[in-house]
């Protein structure tokens, strides 16, 4: 009884970390006769699997049915797009930090697990065929079937429709509209609280599927967990200073400035793991350190917040690398093209909430044709990697909340919306200090 209460009291991410450190010890300790674990790990990725769709199907259409038709304007068209050109570079860069670093490379799960005759199923469908399968021809088959690039198609319109009825000039529309968006967003309430109790699992789940892991692998199984983080923190800062630097730069605003006022956001979105969380923060960054005008923010930073994550794109790069060399099937060139429309789609469809990027992979690695069968080597892959998910986590939503801020500033830059006093008030303030000192 006292173990029960001390699991549900304990802090989170210790339970998963322990759970990660004791499955390791267990199966390098118990080798392959740790195989009996395997249903707890099983009932995990169940869980996990079971969420997916309910998740997007409410939180996509409650964050879509937010946003004012008027904001939809030139502010928003100019976020959306230089959103969605970041997001396709971190994903390319998290492509490349993998293809250079090649975590997981032989690991070969696939070849320790064929003999029990499990094979992993890597046939993938070519990218235009990914991007025509996108449109549904029936929303609610593409739901049952768990197709989730088409369900975040339909839901993305389906929620600016919503948006437009949620704001009709027509009384009983505007009614009817708020109705269903109240059911959407009681649904995406419940899901969080969904999460939020599985994620209670993750440490028996974590414990079952790394011990099976480390029964079948050895001690080895830890050094591409080194590498594939190092890959990934790497393809984080470079990202960072390179192409966010590199944006304000061209746009005459001082990258050095910029990362001391969003220090504060940066570290928040670092320990809370949460953009939405992290969105009071980055809004007062916004307004009283950078001095960016509220039409700007108010829509920009929310919006970013919901369909921005560029850290979570380079982390999706990276992992199904890891993947396909861990089960020794590395990725094509196709493939890793696909890889970017998939994890461009997806980053629209996490939600700014820890963990929400680990459950988007799935869908990602299926696009390639790796899916995550209970049992199968790309779900012991998949399991290693959400042992150390917290970490990585980390360092995504950083990136994530970092690449929200410079959009916005940059938006608030070409649209003269910017106090740029408040740029160049630290420089001015070397001198005038001096002057006072001397
Ligand atoms: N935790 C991330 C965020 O809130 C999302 C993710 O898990 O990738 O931005």
């Amino acid at each position: 009884m006292k173990l029960f209460s001390w699991y549900f009291k304990s802090n989170l991410l210790v339970r998963i970390l322990m759970g990660l450190i004791l499955g390791a010890i267990c199966g390098i300790v118990f080798g392959p006769a740790m195989a009996w674990v395997n249903p707890f790990g099983e009932i995990f990725i169940r869980l996990l699997k079971m969420i997916v769709i309910p998740v997007i199907l409410f939180t996509l259409t409650v964050g879509a049915a937010s946003v004012h038709p008027s904001q939809l304007g030139r502010v928003g068209v100019k976020a959306l797009v230089i959103y969605m050109v970041t997001t396709a570079f971190a994903v390319s860069f998290g492509l490349i930090c993998g293809n250079l670093f090649q975590p997981g490379k032989g690991m070969e799960i696939a070849a320790s697990v064929a003999t029990q005759g499990v094979k992993a199923d890597v046939s993938a469908p070519s990218l235009v065929d990914t991007l025509i399968n996108v449109v549904p021809v029936n929303p609610f088959g593409a739901i049952s079937a768990g197709n989730v690039l088409p369900v975040i198609f339909f839901c993305l319109i389906f929620g600016i429709a919503l948006a437009y009825i949620r704001n009709s000039e027509d009384e009983k529309i505007r009614q009817s509209g708020e109705t269903v968006f109240r059911f959407f967003n009681g649904g995406a309430e419940i899901m969080y609280m969904v999460v939020h109790w599985i994620l209670q699992y993750a440490p028996i789940g974590v414990f079952a599927l790394i011990a099976d892991v480390f029964g079948k692998q050895g001690a080895e199984a830890f050094g591409p967990l080194g590498w594939i983080t190092l890959a990934i923190y790497l393809a984080f800062i470079g990202h960072m200073l390179l192409v966010y630097g590199g944006m304000l730069f061209i746009y005459k605003l001082s990258p050095i400035t910029f990362f001391s006022k969003a220090k504060e956001a940066i570290v928040t979105a670092f320990v809370t793991r949460s953009s939405g969380g992290t969105l009071p923060v980055s809004m007062d960054t916004a307004d009283s350190k950078m001095g960016i005008s509220q039409g700007v923010y108010s829509f920009s930073l929310p919006l970013g917040a919901t369909i921005n994550m560029d850290g979570t794109a380079i982390y999706q790069g990276v992992c199904a690398i890891f993947v396909g060399f861990a089960i020794g099937a590395p990725l094509t060139f196709s493939q890793q093209l696909t890889i970017i429309a998939t994890s461009l789609l997806a980053s629209v469809g996490t939600a700014g909430v820890p963990g929400a990027g680990a459950i988007m992979l799935m869908m990602v690695l299926e696009s390639v044709g790796l899916k995550v069968e209970p049992g199968s080597p790309v779900a012991m892959a998949y399991a290693m990697i959400f042992g150390i998910d917290a970490l990585l986590d980390m360092g995504r939503t950083a990136c994530n909340v970092t690449g929200d801020l410079a959009v916005t500033c940059i938006v608030a830059k070409t649209e003269n919306e910017i106090d740029l006093s408040r740029w160049q008030k630290d420089k001015q303030r070397v001198p005038a200090d001096t002057t006072i000192a001397d």
